[in-house]
């Protein structure tokens, strides 16, 4: 098997990597504190290509592939988790739109994606009472003259205040996942309100949202894919957010070790470092083991998922294990931190509360199991 990178790999990871060593690592735990969108940040990503890295060229991105997007997400995680978020999400619905978008929905949107004319997009799937059953969601798109009127609540809407674009789900009638289908809805629609933003255990400059859908009219051609094809589409969606969700994990778990590995050699007691305790140096062991499996289990998904193969299984899989193991290596590094570690003057305290929902989000791991069993009990 050949774990090497080519070219077009090599050069997203360090374009990302330097990037987020540069601009995003100095500025994260000022942007934690302060709870600031990372708009300006944003906006230079876009730039480097980093808001399209899996988008065809012509529609502005980077056309690099579903590996070298894993790549960058967890370069900019490792630096910034808040603003990977941001991205994971922007990506996603540049993937979704370029995937089931008219040519018009294309262009309108996702090249504003990829260039950070939209400043972000959203992903409004959840809602107050259906958030790991989807299917169970209550909004509803009824068929007026010229288009459709959306009405409901959502729930939990990365960058709801800032994006351009909306990907809303809603039903369109019939009962049950057929039932739903998928609309665009553009930032400055009179029907769409962002409500307050959460105030979260972590990712402090992302920006969460409930949103108030009120009379929210979306002309005919507003429908993304089919009538009654919006559960799908959202399935496919997180099949794919799934990868960046692990890969954020994997940036943020990679912080934590490094970070401890440091504080390790320099931090003295007993009269050595305290690297030299076996007690320490098993557990940056255990999770420099775990890292390297969720590294490997996330790369394996983002390359099925470029070679155009089933990866459903295999991203639930990545999701779950490098979810849980980068929190487990994120509670590690407090711990060898000692008392400094719960103390905001050492990264790895806001490491620790950045990576907690990433184990919640785009599925809990209880839902990534279900998923995983159902594909071996099939
Ligand atoms: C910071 C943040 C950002 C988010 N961003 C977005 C976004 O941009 N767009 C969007 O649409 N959503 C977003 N979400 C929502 C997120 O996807 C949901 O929170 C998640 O799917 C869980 O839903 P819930 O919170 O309603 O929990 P619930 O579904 O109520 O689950 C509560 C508990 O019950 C368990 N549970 C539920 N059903 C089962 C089952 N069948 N078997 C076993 N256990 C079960 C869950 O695993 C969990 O432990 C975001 C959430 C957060 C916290």
């Amino acid at each position: 098997m050949d774990f090497t990178l080519n070219e077009a790999q090599l050069l997203v990871q360090r374009t990302a990597r330097d990037y987020a060593e540069r601009r995003l690592k100095p500025a994260a735990a000022q942007l934690d504190r302060s709870g600031v969108f990372p708009l300006e940040y944003l906006q230079e990503m876009a730039g480097l290509g980093l808001m399209g890295v899996n988008i065809s060229e012509g529609l502005g991105g980077a056309e690099a592939g579903a590996v070298a997007y894993s790549l960058a997400m967890t370069e900019i995680a490792a630096a910034c988790a808040s603003t990977a978020v941001t991205m994971a999400v922007t990506n996603m619905v540049g993937e979704v739109i370029e995937a089931f978008g008219t040519e018009e929905q294309r262009e309108r949107h996702v090249t504003a994606l990829t260039s950070g004319r939209h400043v972000a997009g959203a992903f409004a799937l959840s809602e107050p009472e259906a958030g790991s059953d989807p299917g169970g969601m209550r909004t509803t798109a009824t068929r007026v003259d010229g288009g459709y009127l959306l009405e409901g609540q959502k729930q939990w809407i990365t960058s709801g205040a800032h994006a351009g674009v909306f990907v809303v789900w809603a039903r369109t009638g019939g009962a049950g996942t057929r039932g739903i289908s998928c609309f665009l809805v553009e930032k400055g629609n009179p029907g769409l309100k962002p409500g307050r933003a959460e105030d979260k255990m972590g990712l402090r400059a992302s920006n969460t949202v409930p949103l108030t859908l009120e009379r929210c009219f979306v002309p005919a051609s507003a429908l993304l894919g089919e009538l009654g094809g919006g559960f799908k589409i959202a399935m496919m969606a997180l099949d794919g957010g799934r990868i960046g969700i692990a890969s954020q994990a994997c940036g943020i778990a990679r912080a934590a070790l490094d970070a401890s590995g440091k504080y390790a050699r320099d931090r003295q007691q007993f009269g050595k470092p305290i690297a030299d305790f076996q007690a320490i140096q098993w557990m940056l062991a255990d999770s420099a083991t775990e890292l390297d499996a969720a590294l490997l289990l996330t790369l394996r998904a983002a390359s099925l998922k470029e070679a155009r193969q089933p990866f459903s299984r295999e991203a639930s899989m990545a999701k779950l294990f490098a979810s849980e193991a980068a929190n487990a290596i994120c509670n590690r590094a407090v711990q060898v931190h000692g008392g400094y570690g719960y103390t905001r003057e050492f990264a790895v305290e806001r490491h620790l509360r950045d990576v907690r929902v990433t184990t919640i989000y785009e599925g809990t791991s209880e839902i990534q199991r279900t998923v995983i069993a159902r594909s071996v009990l099939r």
